[in-house]
């Protein structure tokens, strides 16, 4: 006997990212809906065999998705608003892309997303259709499709998706266990436009549908079903534990015979875990990765008969797991509650991982040797299903490669470094403060800086343009010599100068024409980094993102930024301003390593970053720019952990920040608009400037910083980059004039929401060129 092996999912893109190709070919008009549907079919043929031959007893269907697992769900139980047209039956391809990307119009995939290249919102460009808002999934760079609920939402059985798929896996002879995200995790993830809008008599509409799948599905053989409820990571308050009772105790009265998993991960269940455990279910699913005390904790109080599914596998990193030392922790739960009511699984979906390291032919061998993909993954719980089993020897040899690679992993000289240890361990508080408070450095700053009310100026990137992306690929591929590229890298830069100077920016930035992207830009540059040749993950629909592996200490061989900053003050008498990625970002958005502390590696790469700043001040540069997008994402589930994040990240940055003079003016961006509940934590950024998004909720998201008093100064964007629209003057003046109402004129800047990387210069140029306009009119007019 071995213990049962579950997973909970299975990445849907393909190893050489079949579904992109497929998807973007027919929103092309390239290719049939046949076509992509066959792709989507061998897909998830490939996977089912795939995790069959790996030994996975417990094999996911419904898991796949031609989109968005989230919006899947919608289009099954007919949550789809009026504007989309649709009236009964079956929804067809279109409109469900039209759900995920608006439509009928196809909006350029470049649209959607913003100088980062993740999402902020869908941003549909006016015509047609909008999309569904988008958003991240917990704490994931997954983003999925918020359903919207409209005033007395019904339901309806549209077509059983996941009835289909577990009747496909069928026919090749695979006996699945079908997932299906939870109805309280469904509704909870949505949104209204009803104040009135009642999640429990929605639940009470929804109940009878759902139910209707899971009872298809039973008819057609379905013994076990995965029921996800990732809310139970959540702070729940009493309604929403009814809600979840209410739910389960349905399900059970109407199919007795069906045996439900209740998944839930990404965390703790916590003080949701007495209802959750109490509820009529067959088994109950635990993240053992990130809440590894909810072990004895359900251990205690489940009944005998709860089949316990433990989540030991990290569904969220990369790394190879400890085999001996999970089957310690676990033994004991085992040979107490026996075989038959445990089974070992990964923590959660393994959507989140790459798919294979057999794609990867250049990574270092110290590092490789550390890593476990999805298929590695799925070989590791096979080990540990023979090693928890009755006979575990037949385990032993991929046991001892565990332990082994375990051992070298600690002791990789690739991995430690000495200088970085001791000079993390050597911070002092000093370290994080500047020499004088913003009261006296503002004005040390302006004497220096000499810039006029309402300063103009820029994110940082302009547009990537088609020749700059074709450059740069040349040149990675060799058919550029390092000179040429170099060449026109410095043409580019020096037009995008005076270009600048042409229309009256104030403050410049040399346009960030050298880089790919902002995390890997300086990822590549750090020691302690690696990069994956297809280790790409879903981020939203059909984009991926190959995240950077932090394996090690990082540290910063040699500046990074500083020839360019140089080449571009020389070009201007105006300031250019300096441009890094912050560390919470460079953390955030990259796979950490789970051997330190993520605030320990976040101040590795804090103190590699402030010596570029301070080397940036040496070369002459007198504005610093320090990038925060992903500081917000990384907020914990829990609100009862935030302040410790934000405790953390925010010296972090200024650990990055403070090695300056006083006269030197620190900058951060976010594009985001959310502050309300994290404001002392962005003014404690002490940064000397912020911009912010704001064009697209026209201000009010300021409220916040007057409210609570921000003072420091701001740069509320006025130009919505997510949409090729041009803002008029007047329209930027307002935006300011809307903004002077709430903050001091002498605090307020005036600049885009973001950088311009998507943007192409024939929209670039005219918006500017008013931005500009609107901030010498509001000059005039003080
Ligand atoms: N400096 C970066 C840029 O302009 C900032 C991007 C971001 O924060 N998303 O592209
Ligand atoms: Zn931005």
């Amino acid at each position: 006997m071995t213990v049962t092996t579950a997973n909970l999912g299975f990445p849907r893109i393909g190893k050489q990212r079949e579904l992109k190709f497929a998807l973007e070919s027919y929103w092309a008009g390239k290719s049939s809906q046949q076509d992509l549907l066959a792709t989507a079919k061998s897909l998830r043929a490939a996977n089912w065999k795939l995790q069959q031959e790996k030994g996975i007893k417990n094999i996911p269907s419904n898991d796949f998705s031609l989109y968005d697992h989230v919006l899947d769900l919608a289009v099954t139980l007919g949550v789809i608003p009026a504007v989309y047209g649709w009236k009964s039956g079956k929804v067809d391809l279109d409109t469900y892309f039209a759900l995920a990307r608006g439509g009928k119009v196809i909006i350029p995939i470049e649209l959607a997303s913003c100088s980062c290249g993740r999402d902020h919102g869908n941003g549909a460009s006016g015509n047609g259709v909008p999309a569904l808002e988008m958003t991240k999934w917990f704490d994931t760079n997954y983003h999925y499709m918020v359903p919207e609920f409209s005033a007395g939402q019904t339901f309806t059985l549209t077509d059983n998706k996941a009835l289909n798929e577990f009747n496909e896996a069928k026919e090749l002879g695979i006996h699945t266990r079908p997932v299906l995200l939870g109805p309280v995790s469904f509704l909870k993830l949505g949104k209204s436009n009803d104040a009135n809008f009642d999640l429990n008599k929605t639940l009470e509409a929804l109940l009878p549908v759902y139910t209707e799948i899971l009872v298809q599905l039973h008819a057609a053989g379905a013994d076990w079903v995965q029921i996800d409820e990732p809310v139970l990571s959540l702070d729940l308050d009493a309604r929403d534990h009814e809600s979840i009772r209410t739910t389960y105790e349905f399900l059970a009265e109407k199919l007795p015979e069906l045996k439900i998993l209740l998944a839930n991960y990404f965390g703790s269940y916590g003080d949701n875990l007495l209802t959750a455990i109490t509820l009529p279910v067959a088994g109950l699913h635990l993240d053992l990765v990130r809440a590894p005390q909810d072990l004895d904790a359900a251990a205690k109080i489940a009944r005998p008969d709860l089949v316990l599914s433990l989540g030991v596998i990290d569904g969220r990193n990369i790394w190879r797991a400890d085999l001996r030392g999970i089957s310690e922790r676990v033994k004991s739960v085992i040979a107490k509650r026996g075989t038959d009511t445990v089974q070992i699984a990964p923590s959660c979906s393994l959507l989140h991982v790459p798919i294979d390291l057999a794609s990867e032919k250049k990574l270092d061998a110290d590092i490789r040797q550390s890593l476990a993909f999805a298929v590695q993954k799925l070989e590791e719980l096979t080990v540990l299903g023979t090693v928890l089993g009755d006979k575990p020897e037949a385990a032993e040899t991929a046991l001892k490669a565990s332990d082994e690679a375990i051992a070298a992993r600690k002791a990789s000289a690739k991995i430690n470094n000495k200088a970085v240890q001791t000079r993390v361990a050597a911070i002092t508080d000093a370290q994080s403060h500047r020499n004088s408070p913003f009261d006296a450095r503002v004005k040390l700053q302006a004497d220096h800086l000499k810039l006029p009310l309402y300063p103009t100026t820029t994110i940082g990137s302009f547009p990537q343009t088609a020749e700059v992306r074709q450059a740069r690929s040349r040149f990675t591929k060799g058919e550029l010599s390092a000179s040429d590229y170099q060449n026109f890298l410095e043409q580019e830069t020096e037009t995008a100068i005076r270009w600048q100077e042409e229309i009256g920016i104030d403050v410049l930035v040399h346009g960030e024409f050298e880089r790919n992207d902002m995390v890997q830009y300086f990822g590549e540059q750090l020691d302690g980094y690696a990069f994956t040749q297809s280790g790409w993950v879903q981020s939203y629909g059909s984009r991926y993102v190959r995240p950077p592996v932090i394996y090690g200490d990082v540290s910063r061989p040699v500046a990074m930024t500083v020839e360019w900053a140089k080449f571009a003050q020389s070009k201007t008498d105006k300031p250019m301003k300096g441009m890094l990625t912050g560390p919470v970002t460079m953390l955030q958005w990259s796979f950490v390593r789970d051997d330190l502390p993520r605030s320990e590696v976040c101040r590795q790469i804090a103190l590699a970053l402030r010596d570029e700043v301070t080397d940036l001040e040496a070369a002459g540069i007198s504005i610093i720019q320090i990038d925060e997008p992903a500081l917000r994402e990384g907020l914990p589930l829990r609100k009862s952990d935030w302040a410790a994040y934000l405790e953390w990240a925010v010296t972090a940055f200024r650990l990055s920040a403070a090695g300056v003079q006083d006269e030197t003016q620190i900058h951060t961006h976010m594009c985001y608009s959310e502050f309300n509940d994290i404001m002392p934590a962005i003014a404690a950024l002490d940064a000397d400037v912020i911009s912010i998004e704001t064009s697209r909720s026209k201000m009010e998201l300021l409220s916040a910083f007057s409210e609570q008093g921000y003072p420091n100064e701001i740069g509320p964007g006025v130009y919505d980059i997510h949409s090729p629209r041009i803002p008029d003057v007047e329209e930027m003046v307002d935006l300011i004039e809307k903004a002077a109402q709430k903050l001091k004129a002498q605090q307020i800047w005036v600049n885009p929401d973001c950088g311009l990387k998507t943007r192409g210069w024939a929209e670039t140029k005219p918006a500017l060129v008013n931005l500009v306009e609107a901030a010498r009119q509001l000059r005039a007019a003080a």
